[in-house]
């Protein structure tokens, strides 16, 4: 199947505002022009040399997301033009953000990661420590050049699709006990992360509104 083919199929099957982030990770820049051709603007990657490397041939006009963990060492590199950092799971890491942003007098929106999944090993705040942090931090008037626009998460690599599902309105209840709590005046704390190629239907009935999707679009990784 051509790239075309699967992007048109997957915008066939999701709502009109749900946000496509094409995970281009570990494939080339050719292919990645190709999902451009095809109409896509926003692309995840999850490492930082990479990203940066395939910052400097692409357009200008993708808005690149980053997905992965990510070094607070790193953030330097891919500060100048990063749009949105999905993958924040510490203090230290927003901090870094904040201030690398500032160097470049830009604003960089974020995403809080929060741990769904069962599984061991995964990234991501507790619900808990979340809380925690944006109740002891302003976080508006603390880090004016980060703009936490919303949360992420990534459920359990399971078949059992009842457990993704419970997951997955786990955080979307979190997402609005946090809109009302910490965010209700603020206008950008709007996007809920979650869903991927196999499990974004669940994600999308869950109250998703932006999908990460990479093996539906460009095949599966060799
Ligand atoms: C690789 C990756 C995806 C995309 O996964 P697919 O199953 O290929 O759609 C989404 N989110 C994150 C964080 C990833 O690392």
């Amino acid at each position: 199947m051509s790239i075309r083919l699967n992007v048109d199929f997957l915008k066939g099957r999701l709502p009109e505002n749900i946000k496509i982030v094409a995970v281009s990770k570990f494939h080339s820049a050719d292919r990645i022009t190709e999902a451009y051709q095809a109409g896509l603007r926003i692309f995840g990657e999850n490492r930082a040399q990479e990203l940066i490397a395939k910052q400097k041939i692409l357009p200008d006009d993708i808005e690149w997301h980053f997905i992965g963990p990510l070094q607070t060492n790193k953030v330097k590199y891919i500060a100048p033009f990063v749009h949105t950092i999905q993958s924040v799971d510490s203090l230290k890491l927003l901090r870094e953000i904040d201030k690398q942003a500032a160097k470049q007098s830009r604003i960089i929106q974020i995403l809080l990661e929060i741990r769904i999944a069962q599984e061991e090993g995964k990234h991501g705040f507790i619900p808990k420590e979340c809380k925690m942090m944006l109740t002891n931090e302003n976080m508006i008037d603390n880090y004016p050049n980060v703009h936490i626009s919303g949360l992420m998460g990534i459920a359990t690599f399971t078949e059992d699709n009842e457990q993704i599902r419970k997951e997955f309105r786990t955080l979307h209840a979190f997402f609005k006990d946090l809109k009302s709590s910490y965010f209700e005046n603020c206008n950008y704390f709007t996007e809920l992360s979650m869903g991927m190629t196999d499990d974004y239907e669940i994600a999308i009935n869950e109250g998703s509104s932006m999908v990460r999707i990479g093996s539906f679009i460009f095949g599966d990784r060799i």
